[in-house]
């Protein structure tokens, strides 16, 4: 049903998902690099063809809107919202009288800038598992919220700049946007401010937010919030600023040692993908008969065959 070589391929189509080689056509699912590498033809959302063109430039791209039925060799697919960013697409495949759904990386909470998931039931599921293990389980969104303006207002107390490190595409705009509704004037990097436009191309709505000038320094900052990609946490940038306080925001942490491992302040789990709570209640609510997990850790289907479902983990 699932080939598995370089890639996930349905049997008996041409049809390759989130391919990892260079393909002749491929559905992307999102547009992070991980998951999106150069194709020569793209089947994807709008929103993700936008975003994967921005990343690795001009390219032959199908798109189509959610849940419009779209032919690929005799099959009927439809893409659906995954919840992860903006954009992020499951695809559901009708093939053979079987129906398959591939998630890509996905999130059942709600998120403020990705569209609301949509779980299809199927008789074969295809899911990713990054959070597959029973400790990671996010606090409501509303207590993410507060810890992290509480991280902020207390660098302030501190005199220091408050600096977030988030993933330029997806987790930098969520971001934004929280701290925007609330508020907040926000001071982000280049891809962060250029992703952020794209985004509102797609109609998001963020609050006050600028482009960081090189050489930004601590009285230039005052009263605002930083956002850095992680990479630039050893940096000019940060250098510039003079006292900050450090913050990786990521669903790792709710591992005891990410604030040691990332090398910063503090650790806040806001996440893009869906916890091991979460996981669960998709493969429950889809219903399928097989289930093949990728992208995330082995014992996830273990954890699934338990609770009586047939699950195989895909390398
Ligand atoms: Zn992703």
């Amino acid at each position: 049903m699932i080939e598995h070589d370089g890639g996930l391929r349905v049997e008996g189509t041409s049809l390759w998902l989130d391919a990892t080689r260079s393909r002749d056509r491929c559905f992307v699912s999102h547009a992070h690099s991980d998951h999106a590498i150069r194709h020569r033809r793209i089947i994807a959302s709008p929103q993700t063809a936008r975003l994967y063109e921005h990343r690795l430039g001009k390219t032959v791209t199908e798109t189509y809107a959610y849940h419009d039925p779209f032919r690929v060799d005799g099959a009927t697919c439809r893409l659906l919202p995954a919840g992860h960013i903006l954009g992020s697409s499951q695809i559901l495949i009708e093939h053979e009288g079987r129906r398959i759904v591939y998630t890509g990386d996905c999130r059942m909470r709600e998120s403020l800038t990705a569209e609301t998931i949509a779980v299809a039931p199927c008789d074969v599921l295809v899911m990713e598992c990054t959070f597959g293990r029973p400790h990671y389980v996010f606090p409501e969104p509303a207590e993410v919220a507060r810890r992290l303006c509480r991280f902020i207002e207390g660098a302030w107390d501190e005199g220091r700049t408050p600096v977030l490190l988030a993933y330029a595409l997806g987790k930098s705009q969520e971001a934004l946007k929280l701290l925007g509704d609330r508020g907040y004037t926000c001071v982000v990097a280049e891809p962060i401010f250029h992703i952020a436009r794209i985004y509102e191309e797609f109609g998001v709505r963020f609050g006050r937010y600028e482009l960081l000038d090189p050489g930004l320094d601590a009285d230039g900052a005052a009263g605002k919030v930083v956002i850095l990609p992680p990479h630039l946490k050893r940096s000019q940038v940060i250098e510039d600023l003079g006292p900050c306080r450090t913050a990786m925001l990521t669903g790792w942490a709710m591992d005891r040692n990410c604030r040691f491992r990332y090398r910063v302040d503090e650790a806040i789990p806001l996440s893009d993908h869906a916890d091991f709570q979460e996981l669960l209640a998709l493969v429950r609510q889809a219903r399928p008969t097989k289930v093949y997990t990728v992208h995330g850790f082995p014992e996830f289907a273990k954890h699934l065959r338990l609770l009586g479902f047939d699950a195989v983990h895909l390398g």
